[in-house]
C-alpha cells in the first residue's frame, strides 16, 4: 500500500466505502456499519481536530518570529484578507450567473415541492432556529467575538480558532519586539513543537484511507430517500458546475501568478481535498491542508501558518457559491420574485454569511437563512424553503468543502508568491514523510 501515492490510497478508500455502503444497505446492514465501521471515521476526525489548536499556535508563533519584522506581517495579513474577499465575490458571481441561466427552481413540480416540504419540515425548522440565535447579535459583534477573555477557555474549543489566532498573533509580535536573544528559548520551543505536530499529521494520515472508507460507508447507509435526489438534480447540478468552475479558476490563477502547473498544485493538495470531501469540515481538514501547503506546495511557514487557519475560518468560496445558488433556487421554486437589487444584496450577504459559517458540516445551510432574510424572503416560509434543499445538502456540503479548502491553498500560494515566500516543496513523495521511520 505504501508505494501508491497518498491521494490514490484515499481515493481507493472512498470508492471502496461507497461500494461497501451500497452493498451492505441491500442486506439491511445499517446498524453493523454504524456500530462497527463508523467509529473508525469518527476517531480519525477527532485525531485531526485534536492537533488543530496546537498546530495553529506552534506554527503561527514560529511563522511570525521567522519574519523578523512586523511590517512583513501586515503585508501578509492585508493581502490575505483582500484576496479572500475577491475570490469569494467571484464565487458568488459564478453561482448567481449559473442559477439565473439554468433556473433550476422553475424545473421543479408542485407535487415534489409539497413532498419535500413535508418530509424535511422539522429538520429545516431546527436550522432556522439556529440561525436566529446567530443573528440576534449586533453588527460589530464579530470583532468582539474575536477577542478572548481567557486564552485557555478559547483554546479549549475548536470553534474559537479566530480567538486563538488573535492571541497568538499578539504573542508572536511581542516575541519579535523583545529581541532575538530573549526570545530564543521560546522560538526553539515552538519550532520543535511545530515539527512534532507536523509529524503527528503524517502519522494520523496513515489511517486516512481506512477512515475515509468508514466515513463514506456510513454516509451511504445513513442516506434516506435517494429518489428525492432526482427531483433536485438540476439544483444540485447547478451547484456542482459552479464548484467545478471554481477549480478551473483556482488552477488558472495559480498558474498565472505563480507559474506552477495544475498537476503540481493538484498533486500537492489532493489529499486535503479528498479529506474535505469525506469529512465535510474544513476545520477537521486544516492540519492536513497546512501540512500539504507547506511541505508539498512549497509555501513557507510564515505564510501558511496565518493564511490557512484564517482561511479555514473565514474563507469559504464553495459555501458562498452554494448559498447564492440555494437562495435564488428557493425563490424561483416558491415564486418569490427577485429584483436586480436583491441579487446584489445576495452578493453582499452571501459574502458575510460564508465568513460567519463555522467550518463544520452543514454550517453553510444555517447561514443561508441570513441571506434569505436579507432579501426580504417571508419569515414564515423560511422553513419550507430550507426543507426544499435539505435532501441534497450533505453531498453538496462534501463538494463545497473541497472548494473551501482548495481556495485557502490557492490564496496561500498567491500570497506566498507576492511576499517572496514561495519556494520548492520540502517533500515530493508521500514516502519521504516516513524516511526516518524505516
Ligand atoms: N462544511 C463546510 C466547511 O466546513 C461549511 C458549509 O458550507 O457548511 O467548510
Amino acid at each position: 500500500m505504501r508505494k501508491l501515492a497518498l491521494h490514490w490510497q484515499i481515493l481507493m478508500g472512498m470508492i471502496g466505502g461507497i461500494l461497501f455502503g451500497l452493498l451492505i444497505s441491500q442486506f439491511g446492514g445499517k446498524s453493523f456499519v454504524v456500530d462497527w465501521i463508523k467509529p473508525i471515521g469518527t476517531i480519525f476526525i477527532n485525531l485531526l481536530k485534536l492537533i488543530a489548536m496546537p498546530l495553529i499556535i506552534a506554527s503561527l508563533i514560529k511563522g511570525i518570529s521567522d519574519l523578523k519584522d512586523i511590517s512583513k506581517f501586515s503585508r501578509i495579513g492585508g493581502r490575505t484578507i483582500i484576496t479572500y474577499i475577491l475570490t469569494t465575490v467571484i464565487a458568488i458571481t459564478i453561482g448567481l450567473t449559473l442559477v439565473n441561466i439554468i433556473q433550476p427552481g422553475n424545473l421543479i413540480g408542485q407535487e415534489t415541492l409539497e413532498e419535500l416540504s413535508k418530509a424535511y419540515a422539522s429538520d429545516a425548522e431546527t436550522r432556522v432556529n439556529n440561525a436566529q440565535n446567530q443573528k440576534s447579535k449586533g453588527p460589530l459583534q464579530f470583532l468582539v467575538d474575536m477577542v478572548p477573555q481567557n486564552f485557555f477557555a478559547a483554546a479549549g474549543n475548536n470553534r474559537n480558532m479566530l480567538q486563538v489566532i488573535f492571541f497568538t498573533v499578539i504573542f508572536g509580535i511581542s516575541m519579535l519586539l523583545i529581541g532575538d536573544k530573549k526570545a530564543k528559548p521560546l522560538v526553539d520551543f515552538f519550532d520543535g513543537l511545530n515539527e512534532v505536530i507536523l509529524k503527528m499529521v503524517d502519522l494520523i494520515m496513515l489511517i486516512a484511507p481506512y477512515a475515509v472508507f468508514a466515513l463514506l460507508a456510513s454516509i451511504i447507509v445513513e442516506t434516506t430517500n435517494p429518489d428525492i435526489f432526482k427531483a433536485l438534480a438540476w439544483y444540485a447540478l447547478t451547484v456542482v458546475i459552479g464548484l467545478g468552475l471554481m477549480i478551473v479558476f483556482y488552477l488558472t490563477i495559480v498558474f498565472f501568478f505563480t507559474g506552477k502547473s495544475p498537476s503540481f498544485f493538484l498533486r500537492g493538495i489532493s489529499p486535503a481535498q479528498l479529506l474535505a470531501f469525506s469529512t465535510s469540515s474544513s476545520a477537521a481538514t486544516l492540519p492536513v491542508t497546512m501540512e500539504r501547503v507547506e511541505e508539498h506546495l512549497g509555501v513557507e511557514k510564515e505564510v501558511t501558518s496565518f493564511v490557512c487557519p484564517v482561511g479555514a475560518t473565514i474563507n469559504m468560496d464553495g459555501t458562498s457559491l452554494y448559498q447564492a445558488v440555494a437562495a435564488v433556487f428557493i425563490c424561483q421554486a416558491l415564486d418569490y420574485d427577485l429584483s436586480f437589487g436583491d441579487q446584489l444584496t445576495i452578493v453582499l450577504t452571501a459574502l458575510l454569511a460564508s465568513i460567519g459559517s463555522a467550518a463544520v458540516p452543514g454550517a453553510g445551510m444555517v447561514m443561508l437563512v441570513i441571506v434569505l432574510e436579507a432579501i426580504g424572503f417571508p419569515k414564515e416560509m423560511l422553513a419550507v424553503g430550507l426543507a426544499l434543499i435539505f435532501a441534497v445538502d450533505r453531498p453538496l456540503d462534501m463538494c463545497r468543502t473541497v472548494i473551501n479548502v482548495t481556495g485557502d491553498a490557492t490564496v496561500a500560494m498567491l500570497v506566498g508568491k507576492a511576499v517572496g515566500k514561495l519556494g520548492s516543496p520540502k517533500v515530493k513523495n508521500w514516502d519521504d514523510n516516513y524516511a526516518e521511520l524505516k
